[in-house]
């Protein structure tokens, strides 16, 4: 499942394609992902609109036109995914921008058809539904406000993390490593932490999704790929996500693979020795 640096990604590879350039054509080829509007009204507010900014508020591609024309909103979801190379699977093909200008073709795919495209008239409207139902930007959020958040709820820390009312854009495979990085227990309840772990959280959340973004993304399975068809990088060099039984590179521990409550059965890894349940109480 596409998460913020797998959209980060996608973002940062349609830009050249379609910044400053105009749409010459936009084809929904799917109207079951179309969310409170139709083929044709989308169709016709994109031809000949140039595209100001491609830009991202959690997972939401959020793509501006030029003269009022709107925003145009696409969640990729669980298997969406961007193409600037002919597309693996044409047949999941469920919408296509062709730009003037560079004569770059630009495919939405979506195996699932889980993803949602919406329009909004002004980017007030867009940010405004997205605040509504999100929190703030995962690498936005400043660390008191990730404590004032998590001073609110008796649930573990790993399913907060992940809860995206709470801050937008980090699931599984980052929730483990910023955790394991902070060296906090994935079952601590997130009201028990103090500001000395908070700090260390919010830390480790910024300096993983960065370096997540610089590696392009997880490609764990056939689900994502950037927009030139390649796999992310990032679970070539991550501690936790996938290794299970696997020493941990910090005390060699073998890392637990295991599921926790409130994850819907997806698995979470992490070092019982750099993570311990309980906090030493040090005396001072
Ligand atoms: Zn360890």
């Amino acid at each position: 499942m596409p998460e913020l640096p797998e959209v980060e990604t996608m973002v940062r590879g349609l830009r050249p394609a379609m910044t400053g350039n105009v749409v010459k054509r936009l084809q929904i080829f799917d109207a079951h992902l179309l969310q409170g509007c139709t083929a044709q009204g989308i169709e016709h507010r994109g031809r000949g609109a140039r595209v100001v900014s491609v830009g991202r508020r959690g997972k939401w591609v959020v793509i501006t036109l030029d003269d009022d024309r709107g925003i145009i909103v696409i969640q990729p979801r669980m298997t969406g995914a961007f193409w600037l190379v002919p597309p693996e699977r044409p047949d999941h093909v469920r919408l296509e921008f062709e730009m003037d200008g560079s004569g770059d073709r630009v495919w939405f795919c979506d195996t699932r058809r889980l993803g949602k495209i919406s329009l909004y008239d002004s980017l007030a409207d867009a940010e405004g539904a997205f605040a509504r139902s999100h929190g703030p930007d995962a690498t936005e959020i400043g660390r008191d406000d990730l404590a004032a958040r998590l001073k609110t709820t008796t649930r573990a820390i790993k399913p907060v993390l992940m809860d995206q009312k709470v801050l937008a854009g980090i699931g599984n495979i980052y929730a483990d490593e910023s955790l394991f990085q902070a060296r906090i227990h994935p079952e601590v309840q997130a009201h028990r932490l103090n500001i000395g772990e908070v700090t260390r959280l919010h830390n480790a959340i910024h300096r993983v999704l960065a370096e997540a973004i610089a590696a392009e993304g997880s490609s764990f399975d056939a689900g994502y790929r950037t927009v030139l068809g390649l796999e992310g990088g990032f679970l070539n060099q991550n501690a936790m996500y996938g290794r299970g039984n696997l020493p941990c590179p910090e005390c060699g521990t073998s890392i637990v693979k295991t599921r926790i409550a409130g994850l819907l059965g997806r698995p979470t890894h992490f070092c019982p020795n750099c993570q311990p349940r309980r906090r030493l109480s040090v005396k001072t």
